[in-house]
């Protein structure tokens, strides 16, 4: 053993399994010692002034950190908690225990950097060593065929050269038992939301999915999805969906704080296509992954690039900060009623499937013309599977600042909704005022007639707002 006591620092890799920084810590160590910290800056408040971690994303990760801390007693250990700056809360947390060194996961972007930077600097000056570790990708880092610096503009060029050149790596196995960690130390306790500033989100019955932070909440959803209900086998057709729990994975929630890691769900992917079947969408489940990958990569690449108003692309947009086009948006009130269910559906549930997110963030900029950053801190905000990297990489893309090679893609609401909603039956279970209403009126109530309006009981200005732009037909 090359260390008497380490500290576990806990950040964005919330389990056991596949758990690189944990397994390093624990095979080198002879007692450890996890910590995770709620970072008190995670909990003020976004430029725009929306919160920065909202109630959805939060109460997730109380869930989370509840069920890591029951693992790490089940080995007989436990997990510390502290409120605070984890750079000040790590260092005397092991200048206490006389730990020897202090092991953590790597991030890619510019908040969580600084913290490192920070944190590694008051190590040195303890003189108490550090060993860092990259696990959020399912190809790791260094076997990149090239270096981060290099990597491809475009997404394609990328994704082909790891699939010919990198291997996935195999996951690492978790602990068996783990010493009790050191009885001087107050073990300390879970906030609650309201310590965090923060009130209980209400459960929305019209939920996709009830969304549980934990480890073996993740392995709950990954055995249902891919074993149970069989969904998997469908996902390539089905993916585009608005409506219940199966037509996506739903996995984002769980691998944002890492409660499961993507190399796991590969794993269980190539187990699945050696058990049931191997087809299209089995791939391309692999391929979402993929994607994800790209945008870490990106972000570690590029740095702040991502949050600026000119993007990665370095573009100048003339976008407005217009307040109250802003807050149509965010309330789901702009009159469209594609955009309005998506919206509604997140401000509900902190969830919103992957093609609402293309049509209202595009809608956000190619039609209220307002600034694609304060819709990503919005996002930031309500999401429960808010990724720095995917957030502000995908809204980058949608609002044309990004390396998109199809140049400014824009979003068609109506046709989009013709063919995504074509009953309408996503626009009805968000926006019940227009249940009455038959296609394609449903989608375009603006068109609606005077005695349309009485047939079917709906007034536009009085029952729904009227459109805040003018809506492009659907060719
Ligand atoms: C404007 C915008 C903002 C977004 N913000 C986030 C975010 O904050 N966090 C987040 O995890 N995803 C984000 N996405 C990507 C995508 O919408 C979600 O990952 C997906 O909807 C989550 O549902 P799922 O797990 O059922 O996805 P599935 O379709 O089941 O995909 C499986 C996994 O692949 C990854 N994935 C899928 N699509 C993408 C994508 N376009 N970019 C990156 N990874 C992807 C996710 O990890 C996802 O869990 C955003 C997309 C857009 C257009």
């Amino acid at each position: 053993m090359a260390y008497q006591t380490s500290i576990v620092w806990f950040r964005n890799d919330l389990r056991l399994r596949d758990n690189e920084t944990l397994f390093r810590a624990n095979e080198s160590s002879k007692t450890l010692v996890p910590i995770f910290v709620f970072d008190e800056r995670h909990f003020g408040a976004t430029r725009f002034g929306f919160k920065k971690t909202g109630a959805f994303r939060a109460k997730f990760l109380l869930e989370s950190v509840a069920d890591l801390k029951r693992s790490f007693q089940e080995l007989g250990s436990d997990l510390v908690l502290r409120v605070g700056k984890p750079e000040l809360i790590v260092p005397e947390l092991a200048r206490q225990v006389g730990a020897d060194a202090v092991f953590f996961s790597e991030e890619s972007t510019d908040e969580e950097l600084t913290v490192e930077r920070n944190l590694k600097r008051a190590l040195h000056t303890h003189t108490i060593k550090f060993h860092t570790v990259w696990q959020s990708t399912l190809y790791h880092k260094n076997d990149l065929p090239f270096s981060p610096e290099k990597l491809p503009d475009v997404f394609t060029t990328f994704r082909k050269q790891v699939e010919k050149f990198a291997k996935v790596r195999a996951p690492f196995p978790a602990p068996k038992t783990l010493n009790p960690i050191p009885p001087s130390v107050e073990v300390g306790a879970i906030p609650t939301l309201e310590q965090l500033g923060l009130t209980s989100p209400t459960d929305d019955a019209r939920a996709a999915i009830r969304f549980k932070g934990g480890e073996r909440e993740a392995w709950k959803r990954l055995d249902d999805y891919f074993w149970k209900t069989d969904s998997l086998r469908r996902y390539k057709e089905t993916r585009n969906g608005l409506l219940g729990a199966n037509y996506s994975s739903k996995f984002s929630a769980w691998l944002a704080n890492g409660s499961i890691s993507p190399r796991t769900i590969y794993d269980e992917v190539k187990r699945y296509e050696s058990e049931r079947i191997a087809n299209e969408s089995t791939y391309w489940l692999i391929f979402e992954l993929i994607w994800r990958d790209y945008f870490r990569f990106l972000s570690l690449k590029l740095g702040n690039r991502i949050f600026k108003k000119r993007g990665i692309k370095n573009q100048p947009v003339a976008l407005s900060q217009d307040e109250e086009k802003f807050q149509a948006w965010a309330e789901g009130r702009t009159g469209v009623p594609f955009i309005d269910a998506n919206m509604r559906e997140l401000r509900a549930t902190g969830f919103m499937s992957n093609r609402g997110r293309q049509n209202v963030a595009s809608f956000l900029v190619k039609d209220l013309k307002v600034d694609w950053r304060m819709g990503a801190e919005w996002f930031e905000s309500l999401l429960v599977d808010y990724d720095v990297a995917s957030n502000y990489g995908n809204w980058n893309y949608v609002a044309g600042v990004g390396n998109d090679p199809r140049e400014d893609r824009y979003f068609n609401p109506l046709r989009q909704a013709s063919m995504y909603d074509p009953n309408g039956d996503y626009v009805r279970h968000w926006i019940p005022e227009l249940s009455k209403l038959p296609v394609p009126l449903i989608h375009e109530p603006h068109k609606i007639s005077p005695m349309e309006s009485t047939l079917y009981g709906v007034e536009l200005g009085r029952d729904y707002p009227r459109p805040i732009v003018r809506i492009k037909s659907a060719e």
